[in-house]
């Protein structure tokens, strides 16, 4: 039996079109996409369901409240479907693939994330072979989890970064293996893929509210009074992008009291390294232990797109304090090897 893809379009470069002003969007994908993929071709992919958003947008508009929108999406229509792709913007791609693995924990579907660098409606493009790939990917039962698919590469969604401002090889997960590679083949890395969870059953939070969760990267000679200032506005969190294995000046004791004081307000300050590969582990220098003691937790080796919206879901989920210093530091779908604090 023909296997049935939803698809939901919320925008992006592959569904835009050449004007004098560059990329604009205009209505009308699905026909583009018949247009591009006749129905003679069509005949040998599964089944889909073209979903345009009313108002498709260029990702980098894109705020928080938009994933849920996705995520609903998938969960209203969750039985209906073998899989799922969602069709978005390269800019913040890696944020929504991100936050729909943690709004969609205990997913047994596919749910296939990607878009282009070139607009479908060009005749040069990465569009076609991106979308195609994606729709196959959805139909296979072997992938229980959010990807982002790209240019012959399947990577774990909260894992994803975009690496590239024009490559076609635009996306990587430079801190995790590959899910799949696709080339004439379909090579999943079954070793990596999550595993089915016993049950489904999504628990989607009411509202995805926009917290003030400031990435800060640290630079040499950076004071107190910065952080105090990013500290005492509305911030609920705070991601320090610190050096190496998770380092911070400790010779700068004001910079360290403004992180325990805002630690101690209840903001929940987490250390990231600025580094692409390995984790943190701030017990490796007196320089990261003294993070610790400020009261900083460790991120391990979560990207910043993967923090960032984990504490977007813990905090829309009305958890206490507590319990998401606790979540935070969890694995919950794939986004965190084994952590030392
Ligand atoms: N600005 C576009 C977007 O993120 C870029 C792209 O799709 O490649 O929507």
């Amino acid at each position: 039996m023909k296997k049935r893809i939803y698809i939901a379009y919320t925008g992006g470069t592959i569904g835009m079109h050449r004007s004098p002003n560059g990329y604009v969007l205009k209505p009308g994908f699905a026909r583009l996409i018949e247009d591009k993929i006749p129905p003679r071709l069509s005949g040998e992919m599964p089944d889909y369901d073209l979903h345009e958003y009313p108002t498709p947008i260029d990702s980098s508009n894109i705020v928080p409240a938009d994933w849920l929108r996705v995520a609903r999406d998938i969960v209203d229509r969750y039985q209906d479907y073998d899989g799922f792709v969602v069709l978005h913007g390269t800019d913040t791609m890696a944020y929504t693939a991100s936050a729909l693995s943690f709004m969609l924990q205990g997913l047994d579907k596919p749910v296939i994330v990607t878009g282009s660098q070139i607009p479908l409606s060009e005749v040069r493009n990465d569009a076609q072979d991106n979308l195609v790939t994606a729709i196959e990917l959805a139909c296979d039962f072997h992938i229980p989890e959010v990807c982002l698919y790209f240019n012959g590469r399947l990577l774990r969604g909260n894992r994803s970064l975009k690496v590239k401002t024009t490559g076609f090889d635009a996306f990587d997960s430079p801190n995790f293996p590959w899910l799949a590679q696709i080339g004439i083949h379909i090579e999943l890395n079954h070793r990596v893929l999550l595993p089915h969870p016993p049950a489904t059953q999504f628990e989607l939070p009411d509202s995805y509210a926009t917290h003030q969760v400031v990435p800060l990267q640290l630079f040499p000679g950076i004071s107190a009074d910065l952080i105090d200032s990013i500290t005492q506005q509305s911030c609920r969190g705070l991601i320090l992008r610190t050096y190496g294995v998770g380092n911070a000046p400790d010779n700068d004791p004001a910079l360290l009291d403004a992180l325990s004081r805002a630690n101690k307000r209840g903001i929940i300050i987490l250390n990231l390294s600025q580094c692409l590969q390995g984790g943190v582990h701030q017990g490796s220098y007196a320089t990261g232990s003294a993070l610790a003691n400020a009261g900083v937790i460790s991120g391990g080796d979560m990207t910043l797109e993967a923090a960032f919206t984990k504490l977007h879901h813990l905090f829309s989920c009305g958890l206490d304090e507590d319990k998401i210093r606790q979540k935070i530091q969890s694995n919950l779908c794939g986004e965190l090897s084994d952590i030392e604090t």
